[in-house]
């Protein structure tokens, strides 16, 4: 059986509390060997550290989620780099930047709303840029309708820091963009959808060691499961349609995105 990794897991969500033992065990026994939790603020990255601890399969990535900066302290720095201390945090995140949904769209908040928030994100974003570059670490990067602010963000940082554009879902263009900034891209299930084409047009295009596999689980969980939550076992789903798309068999589907995620997360391959 070809193994896989499942490098974009919210494990600590609370739609996994009630039987998380379960989908570790189902991920495992569908040849998921690693799950990366995703940490989006200080508590969730705790929770994703702890259940690194529980599971020897989880792995932890530590950071504060751009759609909740509002609630984040000014300064994220010296509390980011204790957590990221621990012997499974691999990686900082997810952190970016989303401008898909600015306060004023309720018509209650002003522009002005939009650039406090806009701003709160920039900041939360660089300094997570900061502790990465210092300790080593890559970042685990979510963005939406901001490609440009956020490529011009990892420019600054380019040498240092590299990030995986999680989620992907943008075009050949814009993936050689990312790419040519040294970081990489993740497929989720949208790959399996029926209107995810353009989608897989792209990861069609995409050099064979630029790319990983995820399921940003709850979210997303491809055909057949659509719309039912999403769990790590799914990522053989993911990676049946992703080996077909590119015309390789398993194996090599196996041995080069798994080699990209081991050379790209820090202590993911050595604990
Ligand atoms: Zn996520």
């Amino acid at each position: 059986m070809s193994t896989f990794f499942d490098t974009h897991a919210h494990l600590d969500y609370p739609d996994f509390a009630q039987d998380i033992a379960d989908v570790v065990a189902r991920a495992k026994a569908a040849g998921i060997t690693k799950i990366i939790s995703i940490g989006t603020n200080f508590e969730s990255s705790r929770r994703a550290i702890q259940l690194s601890e529980r599971f020897s399969e989880v792995f932890a990535v530590v950071g504060w989620h751009p759609t909740d900066v509002l609630d984040a302290p000014e300064d994220i720095r010296e509390e980011l780099r204790k957590l990221a201390q621990h012997p499974k945090v691999v990686g900082i995140g997810e952190t970016g930047l989303d401008y898909y949904r600015l306060p004023s769209k309720d018509g209650k908040h002003t522009p002005e709303d939009d650039e406090r928030y806009k701003r709160k994100q920039a900041q939360i974003f660089e300094q997570q840029l900061q502790v990465a570059g210092e300790l080593g670490l890559n970042c685990v990067i979510h963005q939406r309708e901001a490609l440009n602010d956020t490529l011009a963000a990892m420019e600054r940082h380019r040498g240092h820091v590299r990030g995986v554009f999680h989620c992907f879902a943008g075009d050949v263009g814009q993936m050689q963009r990312v790419i040519g900034l040294g970081s990489l891209v993740s497929f989720t299930g949208i790959l399996t959808f029926k209107n995810g084409q353009n989608i897989r047009d792209t990861l069609a295009a995409t050099p064979a060691d630029k790319f990983m596999l995820e399921t940003d689980c709850p979210f997303l969980a491809p055909v057949p499961y659509r719309g039912k939550r999403c769990e790590p076992a799914y990522v053989k789903d993911i990676a049946d349609v992703a080996a077909e798309v590119r015309g390789c068999s398993l194996e090599e589907l196996s041995r080069t995105t798994c080699g990209t995620a081991d050379s790209f997360f820090k202590r993911l391959k050595d604990p």
